[in-house]
């Protein structure tokens, strides 16, 4: 594609990486038909294709974002299905994350989005607010179809509401600051990210983790001081709060990495940094890329993102025993930020049947269920007609028991169905002699 940026306008290193980006676009649009939105909404501005259009215009003319763009950028989920999708390598979501971050310093959106947005800012990055947001919302979750009579903001607030857990998650969960020593013979030393929503969530997840990583020789840290990965505040636009989220997690792996590496019982150091959230994950990856303009961060950024696994990637690398048939059929649903964000595909599968279970695959598999962080609730009409669908595929496959490996899919797609949905790690810590996951029979 070609392009008409100044040489002004290249000087500032963003726009120069989102010129590249956008150079690399040939139009040939193989990316719309795995496009969610342009395969629900059939217009061309809701595709990569068309997107990527909308950025140019906006960058090129160096304008502040106008209502039309913003109602398109803000319909992507940022699944990068279109990633996997082209052939010629663009680079959507760096290109999509520049253009959010210059919709939100030059666009002025209406009162009821500006504070729908900031209070999620404000209090899904923090697990104690998060917790007693969510107290507030079970309590008001019975109501949840009476605010969808009053309008848009009102059918957000429905859509919040319905998330909600139907009973309160366990108060009790692995804590930053813990350390969880190998059984028997040290091979690793890991940091978990216990990171914030999902810990509130459903902390079983981390703990079902931990479990089955020390029981395989794996010593396990959740180092004081990490939190929050920066990626709900990230695809909001709010660049500087998810760069202050970035470097706190990079000072503090930073200290356990130089901790004293050594492979002896007791040394420090780390060998990988393990997220059990794929959208987290996907984020922690990045940070090289977020912070690279940043001289005192950028190499400290590039050394934690080389470290950064999920869960299954490392325990694919532990050569785990095959177990004995559970008799159990598992209907992998494969996170858009594992799948496409990650090309983690074939690793958590393989896990899960060495494990012995019957792992069958869903329908439409690259398809997003919705959740995509924030989304289900500031796009509800979009994200309930994916859950729909997804929720279809999932049961035509008539599984026992949904594995996933990320917590935003986890709720959306149990909002939705009776078949119990677990992490991936609680299903294998299961199968090798740790607690049977919850609602699994
Ligand atoms: S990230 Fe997903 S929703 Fe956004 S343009 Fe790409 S395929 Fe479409
Ligand atoms: S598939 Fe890639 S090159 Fe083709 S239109 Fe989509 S983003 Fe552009």
């Amino acid at each position: 594609m070609q392009t008409r940026f100044s040489l002004a306008q290249l000087a500032d290193p963003k726009v120069a990486d989102a010129e590249k980006i956008l150079r690399t676009c040939v139009h040939c649009g193989f990316c719309t038909a795995t496009c969610p939105t342009f395969v629900l909404l059939g217009d061309e501005l809701d595709s990569p294709r068309g997107r990527i259009y909308l950025i140019k215009e906006m960058l090129e003319n160096d304008r502040p974002a106008d209502a039309e763009t913003v109602k398109h950028v803000d319909r992507c989920l940022s699944c990068l299905s279109c990633m996997t999708t082209c052939p010629s390598g663009v680079d959507y979501m760096h290109l999509v994350d520049h253009a959010r971050e210059h919709i939100e310093k030059t666009y002025t959106r209406p009162l009821p989005d500006r504070l729908l947005r900031g209070l999620l800012a404000v209090v899904l990055p923090h697990p104690g607010r998060f917790r007693l947001a969510l107290t507030g919302a079970m309590l008001a979750r019975p109501f949840a179809g009476a605010f969808s009579r009053f309008g848009e903001a009102g059918r957000r607030m429905a859509a919040m509401l319905a998330l909600a857990p139907k009973t309160r998650p366990s108060a009790v969960g692995p804590r930053p600051g813990s350390l969880f020593p190998a059984e028997g013979h040290r091979r690793a030393r890991v940091a978990l990210l216990s990171g914030c929503a999902q810990s509130v969530l459903d902390p079983g997840i981390d703990a079902a983790a931990i479990r089955l990583l020390t029981r395989f020789g794996v010593e396990v840290v959740m180092a004081k001081g990490e939190g929050c990965c920066g990626a709900l505040v990230h695809h909001m636009g709010r660049e500087a709060d998810a760069l202050a989220a970035a470097r706190a997690n990079v000072d503090t792996w930073t200290a356990e990495i130089e901790a004293g590496a050594g492979a002896g019982q007791g040394a420090g150091g780390l060998d990988a940094i393990l997220v059990t959230a794929s959208g987290c994950g996907t984020t922690v990856k990045d940070y090289g890329t977020m912070l690279r303009e940043d001289p005192a961060y950028a190499e400290k950024a590039r050394r934690v993102s080389a470290l950064a696994r999920d869960v299954t990637e490392f325990l694919a690398t532990l050569a785990l025993p095959v177990a004995t048939d559970t008799g159990l059929t598992v209907a992998y649903h494969s996170a858009c930020s594992l799948q496409h964000g990650q090309k983690v595909r074939e690793e958590p599968k393989r896990l899960l049947r060495a494990a012995g279970f019957t792992v069958v695959d869903v329908p439409e598999a690259h398809l997003c269920c919705g959740s995509a962080g924030t989304y289900n609730i500031l796009q509800p009409e979009i994200a309930d007609r994916l859950k729909a669908r997804k929720i279809a595929n999932i049961e035509k496959t008539s599984p026992d028991v949904v594995a996933a490996g990320n917590i935003g899919c986890m709720t959306q797609i149990a909002s939705g169905t009776d078949v119990p949905v677990v992490h991936t790690v609680e299903l294998l810590d299961w199968a090798y002699g740790g607690r049977r996951p919850e609602g699994v029979v």
